[in-house]
């Protein structure tokens, strides 16, 4: 929570009503969840990051452990 790598994370983080002081709509992450019986190629996050390369739609990202009590699967969080 104090050091978000994924995307995903960081907009979850950024969409708490704390932060929507002085808006009148919170931050939302754009799009809906992919579905479930029909997943899109590579990572299921990048139809809605805004940090998406063709890569990401090509593979899905390796989980990488980055301490002993965290890991992502994201190509740009190593
Ligand atoms: S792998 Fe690509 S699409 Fe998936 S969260 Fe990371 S940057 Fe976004």
């Amino acid at each position: 929570i104090r050091n978000p790598r994924h995307p995903y994370t960081k907009g979850l983080l950024g969409a708490r009503v704390e932060l929507a002081e002085g808006r009148d709509r919170l931050i939302t992450i754009p799009g809906a969840p992919p579905d479930l019986a029909a997943m899109p190629p590579g990572c299921a996050f990048a139809p809605r990051c805004e940090l998406a390369r063709e890569e990401c739609r090509a593979d899905v990202p390796a989980l990488t452990r980055l301490s002993a009590d965290s890991q992502v699967a994201c190509i740009l969080a190593h």
